[in-house]
């Protein structure tokens, strides 16, 4: 796969008006949200949901890619037609969760880093014959009492940089993800100061493994109030404080920036991306996007329960997102748009 190719699929991916659908969740990940719609986590379950979203009408107009679990990316529509032709017919790039999860971190009680970089050449080579463009792979720091510890902020970091190279060998544009959890009740403040730490760290690892920015997107947390912090920082602060932050750390070079939700309700979510662009519109040195999961399918999965006859609401539902979203990503998304649609 030439250098170029690379460069393309980047740009490709943080497009202008455009974001990613993260529909990676684990089978595990995805019982749980499954358990919410009273629905079983069967492998033909899980194959008609993913089958719903992707057939949503119009999908590529506001999603430059969606990224897929392993199991998906070899599932077929109800018609037969593999999943990578559906998307590929609908402009969509093909992105795979290749990280095998977080698992505990000795020595650090309460912590983990992200396993699965063993055989990750060979996994890497099969996905891109199976026609996968990009990768994704996610780090987790918690907030807490005396965490996070500089040992875990290593560990992601060089495990995050290993990965993205060895993804950029093979042939797929990576999305680095330090995700840096909003649980707890924690303040803004120290949320701001563990995300600078954690992108500092991350983007010293990256030089050290020798990775192509200009091949990479990251995926952050926003800089926000704990879920469980009394005091919650209004919208335009968390955008003015997660730019701050981002502008801090992550060098210009890097292709795109597409945010995760990660727990926040689907307009809040909405609501921060489109401050972020607004507040700092001509004054950014990548474009500022989403790569929502919750924020973007819950809606969509509320109106499914399941049931085949809800499947062009819970269709409209996604498009409604992609579309908000997409608006949010150019500055151009209103409460008043929201409820017209
Ligand atoms: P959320 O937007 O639900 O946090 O999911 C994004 C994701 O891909 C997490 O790895």
């Amino acid at each position: 796969m030439s250098t170029n190719n690379l460069a393309a699929i980047a740009q490709a991916m943080v497009a202008p008006g455009k974001g990613i659908l993260a529909a990676d969740e684990s089978t595990g990940t995805i019982g749980k949200r499954f358990d919410g719609i009273q629905v079983e986590n069967i492998e033909e379950n899980r194959r008609a949901y993913r089958d719903m979203l992707f057939a949503t009408k119009g999908l590529g107009e506001h999603i430059s890619g969606v990224i897929l679990y392993d199991e998906t990316l070899r599932q077929k529509a109800a018609d037969g037609t593999p999943f990578v032709d559906v998307l590929n017919k609908a402009g969509v790039l093909l992105g795979i969760k290749v990280d095998a999860g977080a698992k505990p971190l000795a020595f650090c009680p309460g912590e983990t880093v992200t396993e699965g970089l063993d055989n990750l050449p060979k996994r890497c080579a099969e996905y891109v014959n199976l026609g996968a463009r990009f990768a994704k792979w996610r780090a987790v720091i918690d907030i807490g009492r005396d965490i996070p510890t500089s040992t875990s902020i290593a560990a992601n970091a060089h495990a995050l940089a290993r990965y993205a190279a060895i993804c950029q060998e093979a042939g797929l544009v990576p999305i680095v993800e330090p995700e840096v959890l909003m649980d707890g009740d924690h303040d803004i403040d120290r949320c701001e100061e563990v995300t600078e730490w954690t992108l500092n760290a991350v983007y010293e690892a990256l030089y050290l493994h020798r990775v192509v920015l200009e091949h990479s997107v990251l995926k952050p947390s926003m800089v926000i109030s704990g879920k469980k912090c009394p005091k919650q920082a209004p919208v335009d602060e968390v955008a003015a404080r997660t730019v701050r932050t981002l502008k801090r750390t992550v060098p210009a070079a890097v292709a795109g920036i597409v945010f995760l939700s990660g727990g926040q309700s689907d307009e809040v979510a909405t609501a921060h991306l489109n401050s972020m662009n607004v507040q700092f519109k001509g004054n950014l040195p990548w474009p500022l996007s989403f790569s929502y999961g919750r924020a973007l399918q819950q809606p969509s999965l509320k109106a499914w329960k399941g049931q085949a006859a809800n499947v062009p609401a819970a269709q409209a539902a996604l498009a409604h997102r992609s579309k908000m979203n997409g608006l949010a990503a150019l500055g151009r998304y209103s409460a008043d748009l929201e409820r017209k649609g």
